[in-house]
């Protein structure tokens, strides 16, 4: 049977889009590259709206071992301030998240490839979207949703990133006085190359996930040892943290090339552009799973009241925008070595200003537009 939707990627928001679809009753095509989830690069913080995204979608992430969050701390150099977080938010692996995701787009009746990766994605002469896999085969339908993350197919690039990112993810279990220390925390950490996160995950393991401009990285020898050196020598309260630390993995996970602040401006007919694939908000924010979902159900929803591709990518770049520039100037000033100087003693007066940058920061719900059909 010919699928009505082709999904390429089942990542947050592909596994999103594709078990909203499926349960509206059309036939879905899911195209996985990985054969089973792995780790990914990410601070696996999960925001109150991912969270509700992610219930309506069937998902409890308190069955599947997630730790609660409660507050958020900021450590520059010697100084930290913290304070609550306005919202309900957790942590889980990245790899128990996409585990759980996949299983509910199977059991809402997509069919799921996996260990497949899509080579190419084209419209034929006939309009239909045809994805041609590494091996040859081909799967074509009217309408296709690109959901590939990070990583851009041919034709559908996404511009280079100026700033040349290198993020990277560690598993570290923290001594006993230290685990202690960081339960219920998110905590933001800054250097004078970037910025790192550290939280608790399932299972008592911490995740400490970094993202630093490339020529901090070769100043510290273009080696992890030599960066997380460097790091803690930046900001003594990470030192603090990881003193006696095991790391739980091999060597770090490590990505490059982020594109932070895109947000694609156009599409073509048939073809909608979810999660990374329409927009990368800085990290630090901890919303691009939010984004990931809250952009698949708004695709599905324009797909379904029959809004057209470019129409919805249009509305939702402009919908999007303030959040992104607002986000985009924050992470610029966690980048300024004045502002990061001052900012403990700012936040040590006044938490609140962590608060109303965490809300301000957040893609809210009614962010974007639903189409006319289903606004009413
Ligand atoms: C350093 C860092 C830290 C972050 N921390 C957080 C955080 O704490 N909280 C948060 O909410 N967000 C965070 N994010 C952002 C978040 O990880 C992403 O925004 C989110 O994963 C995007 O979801 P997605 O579905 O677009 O992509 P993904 O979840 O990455 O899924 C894409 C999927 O497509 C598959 N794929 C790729 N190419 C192909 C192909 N050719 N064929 C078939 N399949 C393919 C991949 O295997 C993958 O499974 C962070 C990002 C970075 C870089």
């Amino acid at each position: 049977m010919q699928s009505e939707v082709l999904i390429v990627g089942g990542g947050v928001a592909g596994c999103a889009a594709s078990i909203a679809l499926a349960r509206k009753g059309r036939i879905v095509t899911l195209i996985e590259r990985e054969a089973t989830p792995r780790h990914k690069v990410c601070g696996e913080f999960l925001s109150g709206e991912a969270l509700e995204d992610l219930h309506g979608l069937g998902i409890d992430v308190s069955t599947l071992g997630a730790v609660s969050l409660g507050y958020v701390r900021l450590a520059a150099a010697r100084r930290a301030a913290e304070a609550p977080l306005p919202f309900l938010a957790a942590s889980l692996t990245r790899r128990a998240l996409d585990t759980a995701l996949i299983a509910e787009a199977i059991a809402a009746g997509v069919q799921v490839l996996r260990g497949r990766s899509v080579k190419s994605l084209t419209r034929t002469i006939t309009g239909l979207w045809q994805a041609t896999l590494e091996d040859g085969t081909s799967y074509v339908a009217p309408t296709a949703f690109l959901a590939s993350g990070k990583h851009d197919l041919r034709g559908h690039g996404r511009p280079r990133d100026p700033h040349q990112w290198v993020a990277f993810k560690m598993y570290y279990r923290l001594s006993p006085t230290q685990t202690a220390d960081l339960q219920g925390a998110s905590e933001l950490t800054l250097y004078s190359g970037g910025y790192g996160g550290i939280q608790p995950v399932e299972d008592g393991v911490a995740n400490f996930c970094c993202v630093v401009k490339r020529h901090y990285f070769a100043q510290a020898g273009l080696r992890w040892e030599g960066l997380i050196a460097r790091m803690q020598e930046d900001c003594p309260h990470l030192a603090m943290r990881l003193a006696g630390a095991e790391p739980q993995i091999d060597k770090p996970i490590a990505i490059t090339h982020i594109p932070y602040g895109y947000l694609r401006r156009t599409t073509d007919e048939g073809l909608y552009c979810i999660g990374d694939q329409a927009a990368v908000i800085p990290s630090f924010t901890g919303d691009g799973i939010s984004i990931a979902l809250h952009t698949a159900r708004c695709a599905v929803a324009a797909f379904t009241a029959s809004e057209s591709a470019p129409v919805f990518q249009a509305k939702l770049r402009s919908a999007m925008l303030p959040q992104m520039w607002l986000a985009e100037a924050a992470a610029n000033g966690l980048n300024n070595p004045f502002a990061r100087a001052i900012l403990p003693f700012v936040l040590g007066a006044w938490p609140g200003a962590m608060r109303v940058t965490a809300r301000l920061t957040r893609v809210t719900q009614p962010a974007v537009v639903l189409p006319q059909a289903l606004a009413s």
